[in-house]
């Protein structure tokens, strides 16, 4: 079917596009009309927060505008992380809270998805303003956030829990998750996302018949979920052969010592530049190494028409959002890239946000043992699924992995739709003079 038109942003790569075109797909094979689609796609609300104030270090205040998404709380909480950005504008908010639901349905935890977005720049701001911005931002939300049902992540959720409960008048730990250690966190939340990259990228090659320790990997982007990719991955023995930022690339035939790299890093102010026991290389010549997995965990739409050809990975794992574009998607399938999507292979930080709240609500202190095993026991679950999908459906796995997301929240709206049809019915059954005298205003 054509794609729903107000929904698609004009510039061809947005992520939103991207978004929605993996999304139709599904509903198509799926079979749901355009007005479903239409329903499915549209967020449950939009809130534009203009112009909140943030008093700056000089003493003096400047207004900021911000975004707050909610897709969806079919599922659940609505869950979902602040960005800031300047470029930043409500297509991309409302293409990631969209992702984050169907990225929870998939991973079959019970939360809908969210986003907020502040427009700032976080590198212009010093620590003690982006703090205030943030917690500016959650006071002008506050009449949307209730307990227990809106739950953002990131990693300067502490002012956000501080400044939701100094409203509430209580410590309120539920309410976020992936909050640091000292309140409530579960163990493993850091490396939640890569260490799930790492176990997506461990099952794909065992469908491959490749075993760690006879594979080579590429890792293009080295932030939280780069980093934490390649040290899970050299932690289970992968050869990791090359690994880039934004400033440079190194390669090492004989694999890079990740956590000599990563101590390295953690010295030169997060870069990898300078760093001795490797070879630079171009960074754009990175995704096309001749490796067995190449796992882009920088940024979106970094594989396009233009260079799909060239990637040589007989695996790609998808550690960043949306990093290849529709175009180059159909490219790479063609050529018999076993592509596994973003949807699954991130959710890491997802499930373990689930088992936080979890273990928040259950009052329990889990050891990170059992969240490891609890979010491994998930994530080879959920690829067999796609798997099984994917060959019952003959799609790729991407097609699969959101048929599957969609048939959870179909399920969802039904149990929904029930509950307004048996209302009306209600309604209809409340005796004529009560419905006439409450139409009268009392
Ligand atoms: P980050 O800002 O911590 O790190 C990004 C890294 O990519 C940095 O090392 C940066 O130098 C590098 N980079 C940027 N542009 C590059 C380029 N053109 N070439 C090579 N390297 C480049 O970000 P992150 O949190 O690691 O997120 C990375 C991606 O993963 C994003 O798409 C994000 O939406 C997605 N993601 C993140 C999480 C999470 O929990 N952090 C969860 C799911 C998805």
């Amino acid at each position: 079917m054509t794609l729903i038109k107000e929904n698609i942003t004009t510039t061809k790569y947005s992520s939103y596009n991207t978004i929605l075109t993996h999304f139709h797909a599904a509903a198509d094979i799926l079979g749901i009309s355009e007005e479903q689609q239409r329903k499915l796609v549209t967020p449950e609300k939009q809130i534009l927060l203009l112009n909140f104030p943030v008093v700056l270090d000089n003493g003096k205040t400047r207004n900021f505008e911000g975004f707050y998404v909610i897709h969806s709380t079919l599922a659940g909480p609505a869950r979902g992380g602040i960005v800031y950005g300047p470029d930043l504008n409500l297509h991309i908010v409302k293409a990631q809270a969209a992702a984050m639901n169907w990225k929870s349905a998939l991973a079959g935890i019970p939360f809908g998805g969210a986003r907020g977005g502040i427009i700032s720049d976080p590198a212009k701001l010093s620590e003690t303003e982006r703090a205030r911005l943030t917690q500016s931002y959650i006071h002008a939300l506050n009449d949307v956030f209730t307990r227990d049902q809106r739950r953002p992540v990131q990693d300067m959720l502490h002012w956000l829990l501080d400044e939701f409960s100094i409203l509430h008048g209580k410590s309120i730990s539920a309410i976020v998750t992936g909050k640091h250690l000292i309140s409530d966190k579960v163990p493993g939340r850091i490396r939640a996302t890569g260490n799930g990259v790492s176990i997506a990228t461990l099952l794909a090659a065992k469908k491959q018949g490749l075993s760690p320790g006879n594979t080579t990997v590429a890792i293009q982007g080295f932030g939280n979920v780069g980093l934490n990719t390649a040290l899970s991955l050299y932690e289970r023995n992968f050869n990791v052969l090359a690994i880039s930022d934004i400033n440079t690339s190194y390669y090492s035939p004989y694999g890079i010592d990740v956590r000599n790299l990563a101590a390295y890093a953690q010295q030169n102010n997060g870069s990898i530049k300078g760093y001795p026991h490797a070879t630079p290389i171009a960074r754009e010549d990175l995704p096309e190494l001749d490796v067995d997995i190449f796992i882009p965990a920088a940024r979106e739409h970094i594989i396009t028409g233009e260079n799909a050809g060239k990637i040589k990975a007989r695996i790609i794992v998808e550690g960043a959002n949306s990093p290849i574009t529709p175009d180059a998607d159909k490219l790479l399938h063609a050529n018999g890239t076993l592509i596994i999507p973003d949807i699954y292979a991130n959710a890491g930080g997802a499930i373990i946000s689930y088992l936080e709240w979890l273990q928040n609500n259950l009052h329990e202190v889990w050891q990170v043992e059992q969240v490891q095993a609890r979010l491994e026991e998930i994530m080879t679950r959920n690829l067999e699924d796609i798997f099984k999908y994917a060959e019952k459906h003959r799609v790729p796995l991407r097609t699969a992995a959101y048929i599957i997301a969609l048939e959870r929240v179909l399920d969802q709206q039904k149990i929904v739709d029930a509950w307004y049809r048996s209302a009306e019915e209600r309604q209809e059954a409340i005796p004529f003079f009560i419905r006439e005298t409450h139409a009268g205003g009392l």
